[in-house]
């Protein structure tokens, strides 16, 4: 380790920072949130630097740098142009013993600047020793991607009830309690912004911990580990069409602490990736064919028990949680048991695809309306077919693979012309995804021609004719044993 990552109180100390331009301005900004007491030093000033000084948020001294300007002063930094200035600098505040950086200059700085994610008060410092600042920021990135935007509210409110636990707690009952607190429901609660329900629930841990009734002991005879909260928790995912870039950082953050993931046959292995290693797997898809109610049942039955050993359950749906996904039928069974349970929206398919396929669902020429529709249940006359056929309208017909045919007539025979734009995408977003554009006049037959297998989506409307279809390449590869003939050897 070259260098030893701390943590400087600056209230109120005195710091220098030696040069007036956006550098140093980037640096000043740093300084004064730290609540630092900053003297610029430097014969020209940045305007905002000028008006930092004009409100007195800052000392300026209009001078040349001198060695004395670092008297009493407790951190140094130079952001000149001129690296003899800034080597002077570097030299003057060695001599005195004061830590010093120079912005861009490792060999001349005794201290460096990490890259922030600033959730104050947790404040994560990234830094690359000097090697790769850009490195640096790029891991950036990629934590601040997994951290809640309400993290510094999280350790607000564990700060606010760390003396009620301390008094209530024995030492050794302490850490599991936090570990419980923070991981589970409490902290979903205060992530999710509601403080005032994370209260109530936090006093009612609170209160059980304090009984001595460990977790391993709890009143309903199951057992737990004592590092998670007895109250057990739901987390209704999107996964969104497939392509784990497009899960929401809220869906990876929560499938990051979930003990169990319960996932369909429509969750991609990719996704799946994406969850805390150590999680336990429960595949609940339903077969094609199968007993849906049957399935169904058991996966709310399947939520209820694990959540109520107190485990942190993450039910991972393809596309979104409450589009054609009962997620509404799996809320109810929640609440029907009082288990709390937080959805995370996810991108349905209809996005996802449309958006792979470069088809805007809607557009000021071509429609001004769109559908989502079931296209696997026709029996019922719950659909208004003369409107789905209607020219400036879309619609986007999931599970409609098997039934095709029948949409098409049903279209056809409410006023659509056999003319008009149909497109399919199959595995919408995923590496082998396959998008067939056509006609209502033509799809059902490229459909079959191309073997369309489910999960694949059918858009119906003008629209559909900006598909970027994979037609050609498809036509290629059918007749490709012809083109490949031995001809010219
Ligand atoms: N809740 C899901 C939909 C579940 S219904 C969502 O919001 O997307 C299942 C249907 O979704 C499939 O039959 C298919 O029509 C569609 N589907 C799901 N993923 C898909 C994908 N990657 N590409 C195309 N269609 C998809």
């Amino acid at each position: 380790m070259d260098y030893l990552p701390i943590f400087i109180q600056l209230r109120g100390s005195p710091a220098v920072v030696v040069g007036g331009g956006s550098v140093a301005l980037r640096k000043v900004d740093l300084l004064l949130k730290a609540g630092a007491r900053v003297t610029v030093i430097a014969p020209k000033l940045h305007e905002e630097l000028r008006a930092l000084a004009a409100r007195s948020q800052l000392d300026y001294v209009a001078l040349e740098f001198h060695p004395h300007h670092l008297d009493g002063t407790s951190l140094v930094i130079a952001a000149t142009d001129s690296r003899d200035v800034n080597a002077a600098v570097s030299a003057a505040a060695q001599s005195r013993r004061l830590p010093v950086n120079v912005v861009d200059d490792p060999e001349l700085s005794t201290f460096i600047f990490p890259a922030i994610v600033d959730r104050s008060p947790v404040i994560v410092a990234v830094g690359s020793s000097g090697h790769s600042p850009v490195l640096a920021r790029r891991v950036r990135q990629q934590i601040e991607a997994l951290l809640p935007a309400r993290l510094g509210a999280l350790a607000r409110f564990v700060g606010d009830r760390r003396k009620d636990v301390q008094k209530t707690l024995t030492p050794e009952q302490r850490r599991p309690f936090w570990e419980r607190i923070i991981g589970g429901i409490v902290g979903t609660r205060v992530l999710a912004g509601d403080e005032s329900d994370a209260s109530t629930k936090f006093a009612d841990e609170l209160a059980a911990s304090n009984v001595g009734a460990s977790p391993e002991t709890a009143a309903d005879g199951t057992t737990t580990d004592a590092s998670h909260s007895r109250l057990g928790e739901v987390y209704l995912i999107g996964a969104g069409p497939g392509d784990p870039d497009l899960l929401t950082l809220r869906a990876v953050q929560l499938l990051q602490q979930a003990d169990v993931i319960l996932y369909d046959r429509l969750v991609s292995d990719a996704v799946l990736e994406r969850a805390r290693r150590d999680a336990q797997r429960v595949f609940v898809g339903k077969e094609t064919g199968g007993d849906h109610h049957a399935t169904q049942a058991r996966i709310h039955e399947l939520l209820v028990q694990y959540a109520k050993r107190g485990l942190r359950v993450a039910r991972l749906k393809g596309g979104d949680p409450f589009i054609f996904g009962r997620g509404g039928e799996e809320i109810e069974a929640l609440n029907a048991h009082g288990i709390p349970y937080v959805v995370v929206p996810g991108i349905t398919a209809a996005l996802g695809a449309a958006a792979a396929a470069s088809i805007p669902l809607t557009h000021r020429r071509l429609a001004q309306s769109v559908t989502f529709a079931a296209g696997h249940a026709l029996d019922d006359e719950t659909l208004d077919w003369r409107s789905l056929a209607l020219p400036h309208h879309t619609v986007v017909f999931y599970m409609g693979v098997a039934q095709m045919p029948r949409i098409v007539d049903r279209l056809t025979g409410s006023g659509a012309s056999p003319d008009h734009p149909a497109a399919l995408i199959e595995r919408g977003s995923l590496a082998d995804q396959r998008v067939i554009r056509g006609t209502l006049g033509t799809i059902v037959e490229l459909a079959r021609k191309y073997e369309v297998q489910p999960p694949a989506l059918l858009i119906v409307g003008e629209v559909a004719s900006l598909a970027k279809g994979d037609n050609d390449v498809l036509a290629a590869v059918l007749e490709a044993p012809e083109v490949a003939a031995p001809e010219s050897v």
